[in-house]
């Protein structure tokens, strides 16, 4: 297209068709004051702040709304324009409570930057009578005050256009005018999801933020990632002395567009928990002392030499993070490898993340998210099948929703719970539990039948679609039909739309990777996405979520027992050789036990050591009693933490660590783009950011690893693992980086026949099937989310949700106690009762210390991932007496 060239206060400045003067202006260096405008939203000139005036017609326009055109003479700061300007300033002045010295935004107010930037200081119209007012709210997120509110409705867009959720509009017209929930009613009564985006965009102190630890004016803002979910949502974190005072969006984050969700916003303050751990610590006769580092460890130190001597190294496993950062990862499996001899190392994201791995290598040959983000939301068909990611990826959710408002995508839902996202969707499945395989089977078969397949893709790229074919030959509609309970007609109606869009993408989470048949769903997805030339360039992608910030880092970094840094096999000559010349060491040959396994090796007495970073296994592992006591009967267990959680509890020695807002580093989220994360606060008490107690462990064994920063170790990571080799502090300050995740070179993908597997009757008096999954407002085991003091506020105790049909039967309502049991443990809970579950099937969140849903199930490990099905369970309920 050709450029348009305009005058711009006297200098000739080209800009490309349909830009905004607002754009070219601000692209050529010059500032135009602006309060309704934000680079992520349709621009509405509702403001008029930013007013230009064409010098030929010597019309005054909204510069946000006016294309440019061939020709134009603007000018930004005419005698005219200016005068404009104040007189819109003083009219919303006007109408403004003098409240500025005790209001909360301070100096953030833009209304007040701009008008001291234009030069308005007394305003003297008359005053405009104010009618609306503060909105009490309970809940603990956000209040309201529209008294201050300019109608510049950033908040209804963000709202809308962003997050997808509409909870606000405009109510009322001239000056009762203001935005406000369905019916007016409270936040809390409302839709609203507490993401914070309208308080991140309110120019004024009309939104803000509520019930803040620490109050005041920021001194320092500090770049860095949010901590929970593996969206990795860039964040600034505004810090006054060493308290952490806000966490607002990047705005400039093409990953997060200005949006969090309410854990990014406001469950950062776990970091000032009082729970947090200060110094060290050494159990003496059943309880913990507090000891100095250089005590603590000592002792871990002589203990590991000790048990590697008499032991050997097989009786030591190391359990790394996939919430600590890269470089911590990457440290941690050299100390593994290097110090204690052993490939005994993995992290936590197996539980979720292991099918992935398997699935997507051995058919698109990639190890996660094949795509971009960017690309989620310009599919034009998008299947989400086993999971919600308006709890578990929010971001992800927003995508969702873009894409279908904005963009016109379709979206076709698989799932068993009537999710919010059902509302977006143009075809609902609702499956049996447990049988995604043979649905996903089913409509592959049709694909195949109905010759919709991308012929060219499928001959150029791929090999083994006969072997697919004849192997699925059982799998008719009307046979799947059987199985799953979906129509015939709807699966082939969902085989059809998937097929025939020009770039549909698959979005899956842990229903798919945490189910019995994970690796053959994840595999049965990977089939329908290369049949249809979903994957690589210009097409839909295959999208694995992920539970933690950094899974994807954490496996990418090798605490894994079968890879070195870059899933270079332990076995790999070459590889070995290079990171042995590196390291100075021998590496252990053959692969390690996955983290189950070294668990169930301490019942055998194989195990007697673990280094336990980061995780909490007697909390997020199935069958936690047993897990407990196993970890309870090692011979010395160090844990290494911000808290005392139910592993650290167990522990012989507790090494205090430094919160993600207290060191450096970097993460890799699930679409595998890597961030940094800097420095806001000094680490809490005597603790030190993880790398700094492995490196300092590693000296104390006599094993000096060569690095004084995170930056450091990040530019050998650069050197030694190819997936890294782009990857540099410097270029990540000024723009994160996608790792180029491509397919093994060279090499066709190819399909995967998976079969599904009718699964075992379940035993006697268990007639439920419970769902463990994630909710909005926590995360994980809960260890961080549950220490944020308005995520605890929300959702205080466990809770399980069942049908109303279920409760009649069962004779319990809403808030009755009861008792959840699995033939492997039991779990009280309070009931919710729920219309988006179909009867036989209960909702639990895995999350409470206190509950845990974890505990109800079974250890029975995937013979090819070593992780555990934890996604569904057989159940009954147990009315607890004298309740009700
Ligand atoms: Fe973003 Fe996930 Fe953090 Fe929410 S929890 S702000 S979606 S990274």
């Amino acid at each position: 297209m050709e450029a348009i060239t305009i005058t711009l206060n006297g200098r000739e400045v080209s800009g490309q068709p349909g830009m905004t003067v607002l754009d070219l202006a601000r692209e050529s260096g010059v500032a135009v004051p602006t309060l309704c405008h934000d680079p992520y939203l349709d621009p509405i000139g509702a403001c008029r702040i930013c007013i230009v005036e064409d010098e030929r017609s010597g019309a005054l326009m909204a510069s946000c709304v006016t294309p440019i055109a061939p020709g134009m003479v603007i000018n930004t700061e005419s005698p005219r324009v200016q005068e404009r300007r104040k007189t819109i300033i003083k009219l919303m002045l006007a109408s403004h409570p003098d409240s500025c010295l005790v209001c909360d935004k301070g100096n953030r107010c833009q209304l007040r930057k701009v008008a001291s930037d234009i030069g308005v200081g007394l305003v003297d119209f008359q005053r405009i009578p104010q009618q609306a007012t503060i909105i009490e709210e309970v809940n603990p997120f956000i209040e309201r005050d529209l008294s201050k509110c300019i109608l510049c409705a950033k908040c209804i867009r963000a709202c809308q256009e962003l997050v997808g959720e509409g909870a606000i509009d405009y109510l009322g017209r001239g000056f009762v005018s203001k935005p406000a929930t369905l019916g007016d009613l409270p936040l809390e009564k409302s839709e609203c999801t507490f993401c914070g985006t309208c308080v991140a965009l309110c120019p004024t102190g009309a939104i803000m933020e509520k019930d803040k630890v620490y109050k005041g004016t920021t001194t320092t803002t500090v770049h860095s990632v949010c901590p929970f979910c593996g969206c990795g949502c860039g964040v600034y974190l505004e810090v006054k002395d060493n308290r952490l005072v806000r966490v607002r969006p990047d705005a400039d984050s093409s990953l997060s567009r200005s949006t969090l969700c309410v854990k990014g916003s406001y469950g950062c303050d776990f970091v000032h928990s009082p729970d947090r751990l200060s110094s060290p610590m050494v159990k003496v006769d059943g309880n913990f002392e507090a000891v100095s580092w250089e005590e603590a460890l000592g002792m871990v130190a002589e203990e590991f030499k000790r048990m590697k001597e008499a032991h050997g190294s097989s009786s030591l496993a190391v359990f790394g993070s996939s919430k600590c950062t890269n470089e911590e990862n990457y440290l941690l499996q050299r100390f593994a490898r290097c110090v204690l001899s052993t490939n005994n190392i993995d992290n936590g994201s197996r539980l979720y993340n292991a099918a992935t791995h398997v699935g997507l290598w051995e058919t698109v040959g990639c190890r996660g998210t094949t795509n971009s983000f960017d690309d989620l939301e310009r599919s034009q068909v998008i299947l989400v099948i086993g999971t919600d990611p308006t709890s578990s990826a929010p971001l992800v959710e927003y995508a969702i929703k873009r894409a279908v408002k904005r963009n016109g995508a379709e979206l076709l839902l698989i799932d068993p719970r009537q999710t919010k996202l059902v509302s977006w969707a143009n075809l609902w499945l609702r499956p049996k539990v447990g049988t995604d395989l043979a649905l996903i089977d089913g409509m592959v078969k049709v694909i195949i039948d109905e010759k919709m397949l991308d012929k060219e893709h499928v001959a150029d790229k791929t090999t083994n679609l006969e072997t697919l074919a004849k192997d699925l030959q059982e799998y008719t509609p009307g046979h799947v039909e059987k199985i799953t309970g979906i129509t015939s007609d709807d699966i082939c109606h969902a085989a059809r739309l998937f097929a025939k869009a020009g770039r549909a993408s698959i979005v899956y989470g842990d229903g798919i990777t945490q189910s019995v048949n994970g690796v053959g769903s994840v595999a049965a997805l990977a089939n329908l996405a290369l049949m249809t030339g979903n994957i690589g360039d210009g097409g839909g992608g295959i999208y694995a979520l992920q539970m933690e910030n950094n899974a994807q880092g954490a496996c990418d970094m090798g605490t894994l027992p079968d890879f070195l840094p870059g899933y270079q096999s332990v076995e790999d000559a070459q590889a070995r050789k290079i990171f042995e010349a590196r390291w100075g060491c021998q590496l252990p040959l053959g692969a390690g036990l996955t983290a189950l396994e070294a668990i169930s090796g301490i019942e055998d007495g194989k195990m007697r050591g673990m280094y336990i970073v980061g995780e909490n296994p007697a909390a997020s592992f199935p069958n936690s009693n047993l897990v407990r006591q196993a970890l309870e009967s090692l011979d010395f267990l160090v844990v290494q933490d911000m808290f005392l959680t139910e592993t650290a509890k167990l522990a012989k020695v507790v090494l205090p660590v430094a919160s993600f807002a207290e060191k450096e580093g970097t993460f890799t989220n699930f679409d595998g783009t890597v961030q940094r994360i800097k420095k806001a606060l000094e680490p809490f008490g005597d603790s030190l950011p993880d790398w700094e107690v492995i490196l300092r462990l590693a000296t104390k064994m006599n094993y000096s690893m060569p690095y004084s920063s995170p930056r450091d170790v990040m530019n050998e990571i650069a050197e030694l693992v190819p997936l890294y080799q782009g990857v540099n502090y410097d270029k990540l300050d000024v723009k994160s980086y996608r790792l180029d995740k491509g397919q093994i070179a060279g090499e066709k993908m190819k399909f995967s026949p998976v079969k599904y597997t009718q699964q075992p009757s379940p035993e006697d008096g268990y007639p439920l099937t419970l769902f463990v999954g994630t909710t909005l407002y926590q995360f994980g085991s809960g260890s961080r989310s549950l220490r944020a003091s308005r995520l605890r506020k929300l959702l205080p105790e466990a809770f399980v949700e069942l049908s109303k049909s279920d409760s009649r039967n069962l004779k319990v309502k809403d808030g009755d106690r009861v008792k959840v049991v699995s033939p492997t443990g039991e779990v009280a809970a309070l009931v919710r009762i729920s219309d988006t579950l179909n009867q036989g099937t209960v909702f639990m969140p895995a999350v409470f210390p206190e509950g845990q849903a974890n505990g109800l199930f079974d250890i029975v490990l995937d013979p090819r991932t070593k992780a555990p099905a934890l996604k569904t369970c057989q159940v009954r309920l147990e009315r607890i007496e004298g309740d009700g």
